[in-house]
């Protein structure tokens, strides 16, 4: 299957974008909210196949973005869970919420 990018091309409000920016493949579907991404990079750190990396889009505090390389993703959700703003949203394919994404509190 061919890996998709959906640019947010939503509305902007206070200078966020509510749109997610969605990525996708075999696996599942990646998505990132450029209104709550604060470039923190700890997802990046998190990642245990290393598959986030720098976007050259700006978030909305002027930071990069993340993006994953959607080809390596193995939609464990671990970047949605560690990312403090819930700018990540997996969603895996056949299995519903993968196990990382699964709140513990
Ligand atoms: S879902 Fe897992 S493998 Fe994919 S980018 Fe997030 S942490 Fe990395
Ligand atoms: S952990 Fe969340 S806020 Fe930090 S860079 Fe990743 S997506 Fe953005």
């Amino acid at each position: 299957m061919k890996d998709v990018e959906k640019k947010s091309e939503g509305p902007v409000e206070d200078g966020r974008r509510w749109e997610a920016n969605t990525f996708e493949n075999e696996k599942g579907r990646w998505n990132v909210y450029p209104g709550l991404c604060k470039g923190c990079g700890l997802c990046i750190e998190k990642c245990p196949v290393r598959v986030i990396e720098w976007s050259k889009e700006l978030g909305f505090m002027g930071t990069p973005l993340v993006r994953p390389i959607i080809e390596g993703c193995i939609v464990c959700g671990i970047c949605q869970t560690v990312c403090p703003d819930a700018a990540i949203h997996i969603e895996h394919k056949g299995r519903g919420v993968p196990p990382a994404a699964v709140p513990v509190h």
